[in-house]
């Protein structure tokens, strides 16, 4: 019955959440009902438990080792999504001067510089916001207040197909939200503050959100914090201080597993460029669609593109539809196509896309 049911899965191009490795799915579905010599599901386990305990220590040293996380970083799994982050950055981090700079790349950067506002003295310091942010600024030191607590940045913009491409040279802490690029490449985690990532975009189901904070940034939250809400909470007690996401981490700690066994980051990058570049290649050479985006800033995760023609859009993504690639419109604020090509998406899903759009521009030309 399984395969069966196998066979009728789509190519999902969903932004989040999004498609997973099938070969993860197939495992979280042998082990269900029982999990390994438990006689119980995950979903039932106590999170004290030994087996539960092992999971979530695994999940995390999976991490650590993918990504190179230096040992001065703590690892956390917490709930509450991307958007709960905006407001733990800003009541832990902001504890010097209570000044934040904050660079708008797009909705989410706005949305957190809005939560952080709540908080202190907050400062867009670049915007792309009057180019519809089809670019990434460049923001250097001189532009960054000398006594602000850290810079926020979106280092992946999942509703704008924009990535930076550079880590901004400053001197304060650079907190990066990377819920939606985060394991699709190699990156320099020593030089961030913090990185956090809502789960269900890269990594696993909704319901977690990771969070890799330097030890130093730890221990200054706010004294109006919600204990729930400081990292030191979280740090402190390994992410068990309460009931965690256990499922969601657990299929997450499998989808590193993964990772880590088809050769790591340096691979997954490799593979995620090649696939991106084909998709970015058509699409500039293509006389129907085009991709709005600065080339130097596109991303290899959210590939943004129009045909001009609202009507034509609709069509298209309907068509996409009924040939099993699904999910293919831009966000609901700015419509348009976006398909997003995380980490799961097979090469197939790509090449497939690419021929339908081939078809459908010589119909529609
Ligand atoms: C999806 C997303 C968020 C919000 O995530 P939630 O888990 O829905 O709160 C934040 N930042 C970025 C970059 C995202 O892509």
């Amino acid at each position: 019955m399984s395969d069966k049911m196998n066979k009728n899965r789509v190519f999902n191009f969903s932004a989040g959440p999004s498609i997973l490795p099938l070969n993860v799915l197939e495992d979280v579905q042998g082990e269900l009902v029982c999990y390994k010599e438990s006689g119980q599901s995950v979903m039932e386990m106590s999170h004290r438990s030994k087996e539960f305990d092992k999971i979530i220590k695994e999940a995390e040293s999976d991490l650590r080792e993918l990504m190179n996380i230096p040992e001065n970083y703590k690892v956390m799994f917490i709930q509450g999504g991307g958007t709960l982050q905006f407001s733990m950055v800003a009541l832990n981090f902001m504890y010097k001067n209570h000044k934040a700079d904050y660079v708008i790349t797009g909705s989410w950067a706005k949305k957190a510089m809005k939560e952080a506002a709540r908080y202190g003295d907050v400062k867009a310091v670049a915007s792309s916001e009057e180019d519809v942010f089809t670019y990434i600024p460049k923001v250097d030191k001189s532009m960054v207040r000398e006594d602000a607590d850290y810079l926020y940045i979106c280092y992946n913009n999942t509703i704008y197909g924009t990535h930076y491409n550079y880590i901004p040279d400053v001197d304060i802490p650079i907190i990066a939200d990377m819920s939606s690029c985060i394991l699709s490449e190699e990156i320099d985690v020593s030089r961030f503050g913090a990185i956090i990532a809502g789960a269900q975009k890269n990594i696993g189901p909704a319901g977690v959100t990771i969070a890799i904070v330097r030890e130093d940034l730890i221990g200054h939250a706010h004294p109006m914090t919600p204990v729930y809400l400081d990292y030191k909470t979280h740090s402190e007690n390994d992410s068990l201080y309460n009931t965690p996401p256990c499922f969601a981490i657990y299929v997450a700690g499998l989808v590193f597993k993964d990772l880590v066994a088809k050769g790591g980051l340096s691979a997954k990058q490799k593979a995620n460029e090649e696939k991106a570049s084909k998709l970015y290649n058509y699409l500039d050479s293509s006389k129907l669609f085009s991709c709005p985006v600065a080339k130097e800033d596109r991303s290899i995760m959210n590939v943004v593109f129009v045909t001009g023609d609202k009507e034509l859009d609709k069509k298209f993504i309907e068509a996409a539809k009924s040939h099993g690639l699904i999910n293919l419109g831009g966000h609901r604020s700015i419509g348009g196509m976006r398909a997003s090509i995380y980490n799961a998406m097979p090469e197939e899903g790509v090449d497939r896309l690419i021929a339908f759009m081939q078809e459908f521009e010589k119909a529609n030309a």
